[in-house]
């Protein structure tokens, strides 16, 4: 099979040709139609990202070991399997939950195995779906996707709108709340798109782009704040009689942006963090008790939530938009458009 690799970091991925593996046991093995390509796998291919104070925190001493096959979003059709994989057939259409535990930490036997305490996620630490194959490590693994869905724009949901969904999820939202959302990108959208169809709350927009906001009053946002032109504390005070929010919504989680947060907070607010832009902040220790504030940190989702927002593609309640694909030769310049914001959407590799 071929597979678009990275061998050695900021070089050009290499399309090499391995061997086919044979599912064993549990495992499938899955013929990749659609991998969409992800900000992560920028890092995974420069070999690192930014930490606190513009240090390089490299890839490697997260235990991630090259040459590797990156691709975290899959959607394809089974190939054969293993014979304990049991469920499933030939053929079928699936989405692949790529966020792999090792299955017996406390997290993994909660079914929360995007937590897990020796994560083994698809396409970060094992091979995954720039390729025209991936082994799946279990049937348990795989989501069927109805016929009213393409593999395309199936794939991003297994991580950005697995990612907006846990975060809505981690609000406890109520119909009577009201959410502030910070950020309008991608993520942002899809988090509005799925807390106006799930949780029926108010939800306030904030970004510094009007375009952005534009987008997020089409998505389903009550109201738009541009933080640039207007004070969103003064804002979010005035639309909510000086109460404040009832919860948080950060895809930004930058010390400027998280400050502002803290000030927007109602009694027994939610602040849910999700963004990696990274920074540090200074909390008011009293307030955390005597105001019952909940300081949440937000990472990917179960692979219930999985199921949960695929039956809501299939009900068109979200839409995820593809822009560009490309082949598995293109992978480099797949990850150099998305590096340098040429990709508006999402771009997908079809191998
Ligand atoms: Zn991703
Ligand atoms: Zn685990």
């Amino acid at each position: 099979m071929k597979s678009a690799r990275i061998v050695e970091v900021d070089k050009p991925l290499q399309v090499q040709e391995l061997v086919t593996p044979k599912p064993k046991g549990q495992q499938v093995l899955i013929k990749v139609q659609s991998s969409g390509v992800c900000h992560s796998d920028i890092h995974l291919w420069e070999g690192g990202y930014e930490g606190p104070g513009g240090q390089l925190l490299k890839t490697t001493d997260r235990g991630v070991k090259y040459p590797l096959t990156p691709g975290h979003k899959i959607a394809g059709v089974i190939d054969s399997l293993g014979e304990q994989a049991n469920g499933n057939s030939k053929n079928e259409k699936v989405l692949v939950f790529p966020w792999i535990g090792e299955g017996l930490c406390p997290a993994c036997r909660m079914g929360k195995e995007n937590l897990c305490d020796r994560p083994r996620s698809l396409g970060i630490y094992t091979d995954g779906g720039y390729s025209e194959y991936v082994l799946v490590p279990s049937y348990r693994y795989l989501v069927k996707i109805g016929e009213e869905l393409d593999t395309d724009t199936t794939a991003p949901l297994s991580c950005s709108a697995l990612t907006a969904y846990g975060a809505v999820k981690n609000t406890n939202l109520t119909p009577n709340d009201i959410v502030v959302i910070v950020g309008a990108g991608g993520l942002g959208l899809m988090a509005i798109q799925l807390a106006k169809a799930i949780t029926g709350s108010r939800i306030i927009a904030t970004d510094l782009d009007d375009e952005k906001l534009k987008e997020a009053k089409n998505n389903g946002a009550d109201i738009t704040i541009n933080s640039k032109k207007e004070d969103p504390v003064k804002a979010v005070m005035e639309l909510t009689g000086k109460m404040g929010a009832d919860a948080m919504i950060d895809f930004v989680n930058s010390s400027k942006t998280v400050e502002t947060d803290m000030k927007l907070l109602r009694r027994r607010a939610r602040i849910v963090l999700v963004g990696l832009f990274g920074g540090e902040l200074k909390l008011n220790l009293v307030t955390m008790p005597t105001r019952a504030y909940r300081l949440i940190g937000s990472y990917t989702g179960s692979i219930a939530d999985l199921i949960e927002l695929v039956s809501l593609a299939e009900r068109g309640v979200i839409k995820p938009i593809i822009s560009n694909r490309f082949k598995l030769d293109q992978a480099t310049e797949a990850l150099t458009m998305l590096k340098e914001g040429k990709i508006v959407g999402r771009g997908v590799i079809n191998p």
